[in-house]
């Protein structure tokens, strides 16, 4: 039972233009029964996307067609493999409302979805692109003043996305956890960085949710692991939080990523 509960699609502003087709034959190469599509979410209107490009988020226009054409190659492959309607829905602090009124007026034909958090808010005020590239990185230290500042923000941010009310539809998986680590091997980790990680997993086994369990960070020159990385991910299943494999594939070649890598007596299916 393989169930990739992340990836991405034709509508990804910085992804690829694969066909939702093209990801549902490798999905079923792979062996996959069960699949969900969560696209990046449209980021609240008022924000202001800080990578070059602005293209975090797909646009909002499109989330109409979006729904559609998932909908279409539902019925299209009902027969072969369960796909999913999904969003990956970023948390941005100080932008609750706005992502809470997104929700209700989409939440309803969601499926199944992710919350990320991409975004961090600096001590300048200025929002940040965690994953972006080294050099984006680079500034988030600069803003905060270290590494070991910046994984304090993004945990404590990661605690608000775990507790932040957002409404009945809010997505009860958290995405990949550990992002901050994309870029370990270039910015090592402070000791002690995963000290809040118990704290965390406690307050999502509480709340019920789920942990993607990401293989895309091996990919990753600079951080060879899964979000989370082992250790974490074992914690978390010993504490009964699901664990569900997301590939986070961003193109229809990456739909398996990581499955060899991470440990599969760890997933719930
Ligand atoms: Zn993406
Ligand atoms: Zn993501």
């Amino acid at each position: 039972m393989i169930t990739d509960g992340h990836v991405h699609t034709p509508y990804c502003p910085h992804g690829s233009s694969d066909s939702f087709k093209a990801y549902v034959e490798q999905a079923l190469k792979q062996g996959y029964q069960t699949i969900t599509f969560t696209e990046h979410a449209p980021l609240p209107e008022s924000f202001h996307d800080p990578v070059p490009d602005k293209d975090s988020g797909m646009k909002r226009s499109l989330m109409e067609s979006y729904i559609r054409d998932i909908q279409e190659i539902k019925k299209e492959y009902q027969e072969d493999i369960d796909i999913l309607l999904g969003l990956e829905v970023d948390y941005i602090e100080g932008y609750q409302q706005q992502t809470s009124r997104f929700l209700s007026d989409y939440g309803d034909v969601l499926d199944d979805s992710i919350l990320s958090l991409h975004f961090l808010k600096g001590p300048s005020g200025r929002y940040h692109c965690i994953d972006f590239s080294e050099s984006a990185f680079q500034k988030v230290v600069e803003d905060f003043g270290s590494v070991d500042k910046v994984y304090q923000g993004y945990f404590s941010t990661l605690e608000k996305s775990i507790q932040a009310d957002l409404g009945p539809y809010k997505p009860t998986r958290i995405g990949h956890m550990t992002l901050i680590r994309k870029f370990h091997h270039l910015f090592p980790s402070p000791a002690g960085w995963d000290e809040s990680i118990p704290e965390l997993l406690k307050l999502i086994k509480q709340k019920n949710y789920q942990l993607d369990y990401n293989g895309a960070g091996y990919y990753k020159p600079a951080c060879k692991e899964s979000y989370p990385p082992h250790p974490i991910a074992t914690q978390a299943y010993q504490a009964g939080i699901p664990l569900v494999y997301g590939s986070d594939a961003h193109t229809s070649s990456a739909i398996g990523q990581g499955l060899d890598q991470i440990d599969q007596t760890l997933i719930t299916d």
